[in-house]
């Protein structure tokens, strides 16, 4: 193996964690990391948490644990050819969305909307709390005591306010600079790899139609590059093979154009690049038509009636367990029953936000109405 680029995160040379751990001596830190992610609640729970379709509308949609085994994938592979830590990129993407709530965006929108006076709710954020906070894995200390890198790259986005309160993990967000290499990587990994298994799951589901993709340039053009290759291809196997070559062609846009960037910024360590722009970035052309899917998905697919009476539904259950556990909070685990009346919002979020799709549907038949269908 040759020797990791200077420009990449080194477990050797890592921040560290919160609590000082010995090191293993069959296992660097972002190893170590990338495996007590894999061991957590949180990422179990994943399985049963919506990505965009309900859990329960169909066995062969992307699940957010399905969703975030491809990210992980489609990132490992960027950074291999790039020559950046895939330990780190592993570990940031099986995390990233750990912090989701129950039902998708829907879900969250509601949980931020319910916690408005309390500070706001925000999945990325969430997933930090999950990782600092909330998994109980430890005799000595709370959560998973990751490194300061794996933490980096969970904190996608961070608002101003939040950001100040998180010491050196939130100065980026204030001063400008850039995370390492590593979590651009898994930042852009999450958006092809959504955008893709949402065109996969789109005409899966019936909700968007091939007449439809072929007016996006990147689809039409893999789609007939498709069709001169195998002029008697029909069905889901015509889509696979469009599909994994749109793929296969952002990935390696990605890969040549980020090359390019490390060329001229020249950055010799994780310093260098934390004080570069983004690096990791498509060529120009391909980042337009990349756009161009994402913003056809949100207007034919993720507002598409179908999806948007999900989400209202989605909603209704949300709220109504928050506030079902704000006026009853003997109704909840012991845990997160708080002496303190102000902190007991936050504990609230944390226990309607860890919950899977189906164990929010149970909740919601059981204390609130066991006669309609929740969803
Ligand atoms: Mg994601």
């Amino acid at each position: 193996m040759s020797d990791p680029a200077g420009y990449a995160a080194n477990p050797l040379k890592s921040r560290g964690r919160k609590w000082p751990e010995p090191s293993d001596s069959s296992r660097n830190d972002f190893q170590r990391d990338r495996e007590r992610i894999i061991h957590s609640t949180a990422f179990r729970r994943l399985e049963y948490k919506t990505q965009v379709f309900v859990n329960h509308e169909g066995d062969l949609f992307r699940t957010r644990l399905t969703h975030t085994i491809e990210v992980a994938q489609i990132a490992r592979s960027i950074a291999r050819l790039i020559g950046v830590n895939e330990d780190l990129t592993e570990a940031i993407c099986l995390s990233h969305d750990l912090g989701h709530t129950p039902f998708g965006h829907s879900g969250q929108d509601q949980l931020n909307a319910c916690m408005r006076e309390y500070g706001g709710f925000e999945h990325n954020m969430q997933s930090l709390r999950v990782v600092d906070k909330l998994e109980e894995r430890y005799g000595s200390f709370d959560g998973l005591n990751l490194t300061f890198e794996s933490r980096e790259g969970i904190l996608k986005h961070c608002s101003k306010v939040d950001a100040s309160k998180l010491g050196k993990l939130g100065k980026r967000f204030l001063d400008g600079t850039s995370p390492s290499i590593e979590a651009q990587v898994a930042n852009i990994a999450d958006e092809i790899a959504y955008n893709n298994h949402d065109v996969d799951d789109g005409l899966r589901s019936e909700l968007l139609q091939i007449d439809q993709l072929n007016q996006l340039s990147i689809f039409r053009r893999f789609f007939r590059e498709v069709e001169r290759s195998y002029p008697k291809l029909i069905g889901r196997r015509k889509v696979n093979e469009t599909v994994r070559r749109i793929i296969n062609s952002l990935i390696n846009d990605l890969v040549l154009q980020t090359k390019r960037n490390i060329h001229s910024a020249d950055p010799k360590s994780i310093e260098d690049v934390r004080n570069s722009r983004i690096l990791v970035e498509f060529s120009p052309s391909l980042a337009d038509e990349h756009k161009e899917l994402k913003n056809f998905l949100r207007k034919n697919l993720y507002q598409h009636d179908s999806v948007l009476k999900m989400s209202n539904k989605s909603k209704r259950i949300v709220n109504s367990l928050f506030n079902l556990f704000t006026e009853n909070t003997a109704l909840l685990p012991k845990k997160f029953r708080v002496g303190e009346a102000n902190e007991q919002p936050r504990r609230i979020s944390d226990y309607v936000a860890g919950m899977t799709d189906r164990y929010a549907i149970k909740l919601y038949h059981q204390f609130i109405d066991s006669e309609s269908e929740a969803i």
